[in-house]
């Protein structure tokens, strides 16, 4: 990518209403831009962040068995009174819409009732179980209060997985891969060491939900960590009763405040029931479908990965979602022909600083702002050696390559 090129501009200021220091970044280096409260643009930068959280998270789905689709977000009102949410009072976060036909529909605010309505038509025999599917989609909540930029907004990117099982073991031993495929995704995405797996408030199908928990200031939760066996409690059931249950020892748990990046839930029969999805079981007797959910909001996670490893220069992105790896800056004329040279050899993975208006200096801010991984430079200076500078936007630490080996290392 050459910036020269490239409609967005960094800015030295974001909007006044924006509180959280991962929304004023984002907005400055050009990742989002803010329509209005709680709705946000994916720019082009922000788009391929976020498009990598979206692979990562993809490719653990598809190793655990999950089906990719896509769902409308135009969504029917009769699947929603069957299960008796199409109410404002039972769910408080709709936006609705009348059509200039006659009648009235919903904007997706989750698909756990138009799904099971799909599996009607595909489940009849306990061969056509467990089924697994997922999707990447946006959801609009009307949230009362959205104010951490991209970690709460009212139309966001959920990554939603419903499983359809025959019964609850069946349930029971895809819900706990999935948990496990959870912590995997994480460890991916560079927030595994403070995200954890947490006890929340169930259903009246289980006692708990499991949530996944990043430690993070502007996070909206209270958990109870037990750092030496990795999981946590949600505020929400810290009892005695539940710490007994789980053998947690309260003076051993550290109090924090987190993020909900992922969640998963047992279902069971609650949306069977509501919309009559059954099967046929061994001996031909109708069988009730047992169902889970699982999610994880990939936009969320931007938010809190770029809200927890950012500093006082800017975001700093983990190798795997920064939306390009290199930060090219050539100085001088030599200097420029190669770093074009370079980029020219590796564009997906190259930012080519080639602007004319900006002085060195400002180059290395926007790099620094930016959060790209590594700033590559090339002036006479280094090209005497032969060599190119690299400088770790994490660490700060600076490396001399020669440009053989840098080149190799792109190509
Ligand atoms: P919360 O408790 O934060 O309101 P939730 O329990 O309603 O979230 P789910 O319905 O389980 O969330 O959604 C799955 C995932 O989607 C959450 O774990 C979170 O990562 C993400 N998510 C939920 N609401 C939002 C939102 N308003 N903006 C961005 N991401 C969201
Ligand atoms: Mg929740």
């Amino acid at each position: 990518m050459k910036l020269s090129q490239s409609f967005t501009k960094t800015t030295k200021t974001a909007p006044a209403d924006e509180v959280s220091q991962s929304a004023k970044y984002l907005l400055r280096a050009g990742y989002i831009y803010k329509e209005m409260a709680g709705v946000y643009d994916y720019l082009p930068l922000g788009m391929r962040t976020l498009e990598k959280i979206i692979q990562i998270i993809r490719e653990e789905m598809n190793a655990i068995g999950g089906e990719e689709l896509r769902m409308t977000s135009l969504q029917p009102k009769d699947v929603w009174e069957a299960s008796n949410r199409w109410d404002d009072k039972v769910m408080d976060v709709w936006f609705k819409t009348k059509l200039n036909a006659g009648g009235e529909l919903g904007l997706a605010p989750t698909h756990e009732e138009p799904l099971t309505h799909v599996m009607k038509s595909y489940i009849s025999s306990y061969k056509d179980l467990p089924i697994y599917v997922y999707q990447f989609q946006t959801k609009f909540r009307n949230e009362l209060r959205a104010k951490s930029g991209i970690m709460r907004t009212r139309e966001f990117m959920m990554k939603d997985l419903y499983s359809f099982s025959k019964n609850r073991e069946e349930h029971n031993e895809f819900y706990e891969k999935c948990a496990d495929s959870y912590i995997k995704i994480f460890n991916r995405l560079g927030i595994g060491d403070s995200t954890f797996r947490t006890f929340a408030s169930g259903g009246s199908f289980s006692k708990f939900s499991d949530e996944f928990q990043t430690i993070c200031d502007a996070g909206e939760d209270i958990i109870y960590l037990d750092r030496e066996r990795g999981i946590a409690v949600n505020e929400e059931v810290y009892t005695d009763d539940v710490l007994n249950d789980l053998g947690l020892d309260k003076s051993k748990l550290e109090q924090h405040k987190a993020a909900e990046v992922g969640n998963i839930f047992t279902l069971g029969y609650k949306y069977s029931d509501a919309l009559d999805l059954c099967y046929n079981d061994e001996d031909g007797k109708r069988q009730k479908v047992f169902m889970g959910s699982y999610g994880i909001g990939p936009s969320r996670v931007m938010g809190v990965i770029a809200e927890k490893l950012s500093d006082d220069k800017g975001l700093v992105w983990p190798e795997e979602i920064a939306p390009y790896k290199y930060y090219v800056v050539g100085i001088g004329e030599q200097g420029e022909a190669e770093a074009a040279k370079l980029h020219d050899m590796a564009p997906e993975d190259i930012i080519l600083d080639d602007r004319k208006s900006a002085r060195t200096g400002e180059k290395f801010a926007d790099a620094d702002l930016m959060g790209i991984p590594y700033r590559v430079v090339i002036s006479d200076k280094t090209l005497a050696e032969n060599k190119v500078e690299i400088k770790n936007r994490q660490t700060g630490e600076t490396k001399l390559l020669t440009l053989t080996e840098f080149a190799s290392k792109i190509s």
